[in-house]
C-alpha cells in the first residue's frame, strides 16, 4: 500500500496583518449579513467575493419553508455573475453565526498573549470557511487554479484565518471548471 497525505495550511492572523482589501471584504460580509433571512435556522451568514477584475459582490443566506436554502456564498456568486458576467474569483470572505450574535469586526489587534493563546486553540476541524457544495461552486469560478483562490473568515474572538481553496477542498470534482475555457479568463 502507498498512502498519500496532504498538508493543509491555515494562516491565523491579527487584524492588522490582513491586507486592506481583506478588511474591506470582511466589512462587506457584515453589511450583507444584515439582509440574511434565516427564520428556520436562525443562523445568519454574509459572504463577499473579490473577483479577479477587482469588483466585489456580496450575498446573504436566504431560507424558505420548503428548505430550498440559498447559502450566502452562492448568493454572492450569483450577484457577481448576474451583475457582470462570469469571471474568476480571487478571494471570498465569509462571516456567520447565530442571528443573536452579530458582533462588530475588531478595530485593533488582540494583546499578543491573548492572540497566542487563542491561535493555539484553533483546530482544523472547527474552522469552517463554507459548506462542501459552496466550496465546489467557488471552484467552478477558480479557472482551475484553486491554489490562487483565497478563503477568509474572521472569528468573533478577533482571530482572522486565511487559507486557499486548494487546501480546503482537495477532493474536488474535476470534470467541469478545468475543462471549461471561458472560466479561465
Ligand atoms: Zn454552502
Amino acid at each position: 500500500m502507498i498512502e498519500l497525505r496532504k498538508t493543509i495550511g491555515l494562516q491565523i492572523m491579527q487584524w492588522s496583518e490582513l491586507f486592506a482589501h481583506e478588511r474591506r471584504l470582511l466589512e462587506f460580509t457584515i453589511a450583507a449579513r444584515r439582509y440574511a433571512s434565516a427564520p428556520y435556522s436562525h443562523y445568519t451568514v454574509g459572504a463577499a467575493i473579490l473577483w479577479k477584475d477587482g469588483e466585489i459582490s456580496s450575498g446573504c443566506n436566504i431560507e424558505n419553508s420548503v428548505y430550498n436554502v440559498l447559502h450566502a456564498e452562492k448568493c454572492a456568486i450569483a450577484n457577481g455573475i448576474s451583475g457582470n458576467g462570469i469571471r474568476r474569483i480571487a478571494k471570498i470572505a465569509v462571516r456567520g453565526g447565530p442571528e443573536t450574535d452579530e458582533r462588530p469586526l475588531p478595530v485593533r489587534d488582540l494583546p499578543d498573549d491573548e492572540f497566542q493563546y487563542l491561535a493555539s486553540q484553533v483546530k482544523f476541524e472547527n474552522v469552517s470557511f463554507a459548506c462542501g457544495q459552496c466550496l465546489q461552486d467557488i471552484y467552478e469560478y477558480s479557472g482551475g487554479e484553486p491554489e490562487n483562490v483565497g478563503l477568509l473568515i474572521c472569528k468573533n474572538s478577533g482571530l482572522a484565518i486565511r487559507s486557499t481553496l486548494a487546501d480546503i477542498l482537495p477532493g474536488r470534482s474535476m470534470f467541469t471548471a478545468d475543462k471549461n475555457i471561458h472560466r479561465k479568463q
